[in-house]
């Protein structure tokens, strides 16, 4: 048994107004005046002032305006990575992303490439990173993957959907500042916050399960059934309990496995270009033939909160597109046997798993 030594965020600050304090935590990591921070912000805050105000900008200092309507692809990193190379004068000292799962993975795949040479896809998978990335901050402002925890970022390359795993990709600093999500729309809040949910049903339930994941996936489990389906939290009580339950569930899955939903989202995702979060609620409302308590919770969530999922996804797909979508999902060993144990294969057949993408 090889039992995995994987790195944590080794610094961590939490409370509502905590971003103010970004500036006074960054200061020390200047390398010079001509080495910025550079900001990878979504585009969504662009005209909101109440945050963007509050970026401490100085010197050379910038702020990137991302689009997160598509999640991070490979040639995005590698664009970015060159803007900034080009229009800076010395190497940053550091990238600090504000945003989603989708900034946040972004800021990690981009300190990474500022270090690293060649394309980022190739170091798609594990452990090929060769260098230490710069410095890198993430800030959500949305709730439930758990990317501001992990040690992937997972990226959309020209061949396949998968993470750059590495020691190299945790942040070396995450800020938990629950206010900054107060504006998330509904649907979005939901969509994100069950990602976390599945989390941790898949890990709780998979065959990789052990005290480390359990301690955390049952925590992040207790405070999603509280944030979902109890009425009694304030709007901030929530923002901040989910805050943590994403953490916690990053955490889980950090030293276990997702598994059929992840899977078959990843699938979703790479042929149609399905979001992560949603495209987890689209296959996780099937799956009660393996996730049966979760998936009926799920179900209550759903109807608490008013949540129509869109249907007949794949209803118009061709063989072709369907056997992208097997291939992508069946590629992903590790979630599989976690979800169903060492004989996956004999249990989810690509006929099964087409039957159950063509449900979607
Ligand atoms: P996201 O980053 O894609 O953002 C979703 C939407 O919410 C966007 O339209 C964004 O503009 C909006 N938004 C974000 N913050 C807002 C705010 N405060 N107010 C109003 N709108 C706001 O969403 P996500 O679900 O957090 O992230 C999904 C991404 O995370 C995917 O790319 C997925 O692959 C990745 N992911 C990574 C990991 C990991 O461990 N690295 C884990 C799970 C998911
Ligand atoms: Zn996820």
């Amino acid at each position: 048994m090889n039992f995995k030594n994987f790195p944590m965020v080794p610094r961590v600050i939490f409370g509502r107004g905590s971003f103010n304090q970004l500036s006074e935590i960054i200061a020390p990591k200047r390398l010079s005046i001509n080495a910025p921070f550079i900001y990878l912000v979504d585009d969504v805050f662009k005209s909101n002032s109440w945050l963007t105000s509050r970026v401490p900008l100085s010197y050379e200092d910038k702020i990137i305006y991302v689009s997160s309507k598509e999640e991070p692809k490979t040639s995005q990193v590698d664009d970015v990575v060159e803007d900034i190379i080009l229009s800076t004068k010395e190497r940053p000292s550091g990238i600090i992303g504000i945003g989603g799962g989708s900034m946040l993975d972004l800021a990690k795949a981009v300190s990474i490439m500022l270090t690293n040479e060649g394309k980022s896809q190739d170091y798609q998978g594990w452990d090929l990173v060769k260098n230490p990335a710069i410095y890198h901050v993430g800030i959500p402002t949305v709730s439930g993957t758990g990317a501001e925890v992990s040690r992937t970022t997972i990226l959309t390359g020209p061949k396949i959907k998968l993470g750059i795993n590495s020691d190299y990709t945790p942040f070396d600093q995450v800020i938990l500042d629950p206010e900054l999500t107060k504006d998330v729309p509904k649907n979005q809040w939901f969509y994100t916050g069950m990602d976390c949910y599945v989390h941790c049903v898949e890990s709780l339930s998979g065959t990789y399960l052990n005290a480390f994941s359990q301690t955390y996936g049952e925590k992040a489990l207790d405070l999603c059934k509280e944030i979902f389906l109890d009425d009694t939290l304030t709007p901030q009580e929530s923002q901040d309990k989910l805050m943590m339950a994403s953490w916690h569930g990053g955490m889980s899955i950090a030293y276990s496995q997702v598994g059929v939903a992840h899977a078959m989202s990843y699938g979703l995702s790479y042929l149609l270009g399905v979001k992560h979060g949603i495209g987890n609620c689209l296959v996780f409302d099937h799956l009660e033939e393996y996730y049966p308590e979760g998936v009926k919770l799920f179900k209550q969530m759903k109807v608490k909160h008013d949540i129509e999922l869109p249907k007949d996804v794949c209803a118009e797909l061709n063989e072709e597109e369907f056997n992208i979508m097997i291939d992508i999902a069946l590629s992903l060993k590790p979630l599989w046997e976690n979800a169903l144990g060492k004989n996956w294969k004999k249990i989810m057949t690509p006929k099964k798993l087409r039957e159950l993408y063509q449900k979607i």
